[in-house]
């Protein structure tokens, strides 16, 4: 049996905030505009979850695709201004926060002033102000345990006592190869997609869930 969790790591995207329908249709502009017609299921297949550093290398070695820095940085202008004009905090996610009996921190594949920028925008940075973990701080992103590991040690934490929230079969493995319990939450737009849904049960996770408000029951098993 899992020993009772004594932190919570949160992912970002599509956990925190909604906010992969509005990236991967930025990051699929962008692609296109570089000249790969990159499919939207295949966009979510292949690169959800993982930090651009490393969708810069999938897109260079699976399909051919230079990215150059200006194509990033004009993706990241854009991304950021659809994040402070659309993007909309996860259904239920502040009342969770209010009320999680355990310390809690965020650790997410984006840069950190990606994740501060999509914080703020859906009034969830105080609950994360230095709480903070981007892939930029490790060697090797999400599928590799490194930065779950980092964000526990920091914390104070053992892995073992370590709750991951997760959407992307990436992070799932992530949380899993690091030892931490993992609960898959469902409830994101992007996660409607049945193939979605199938390859994050599929990565097996200690837990499943669809409305966040029942993180509060998974934690007082
Ligand atoms: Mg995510």
């Amino acid at each position: 049996m899992r020993p009772v969790p004594r932190l919570v790591i949160f992912d970002c995207d599509g956990v925190l905030v909604d906010s992969e329908p509005i990236a991967m249709r930025v990051l699929i502009e962008t692609i296109a505009a570089a000249g790969l017609d990159l499919a939207e299921a295949e966009g979510y297949e292949r690169l959800l979850g993982r930090s651009l550093a490393d969708i810069r290398v999938i897109l260079q070695g699976d399909f051919g695709l230079v990215l150059d820095d200006v194509a990033l940085e004009g993706m990241r202008a854009r991304l950021y201004g659809a994040f402070r004009a659309e993007l909309a905090p996860m259904a239920g996610i502040a009342a969770v926060l209010e009320r999680l009996p355990v310390p809690f921190c965020v650790a997410s594949s984006s840069q950190p002033e990606r994740i501060e920028v999509s914080l703020r925008a859906t009034g969830l940075w105080p609950h994360f102000a230095g709480r903070v973990f981007s892939a930029t701080m490790v060697a090797r992103g999400k599928p590799a345990p490194d930065l779950f590991l980092l964000a526990a040690e920091r914390s104070g934490f053992a892995p073992a006592e370590c709750l991951v929230v997760e959407d992307s079969p990436a992070g799932i493995e992530s949380a899993l190869a690091g030892g931490m319990s993992v609960a898959g939450f469902l409830g994101g737009t992007h996660a409607r997609r049945p193939a979605h849904r199938a390859a994050v049960a599929a990565r097996r996770p200690h837990h499943l869930f669809d409305e966040m408000s029942d993180l509060l029951t998974i934690l007082a098993r």
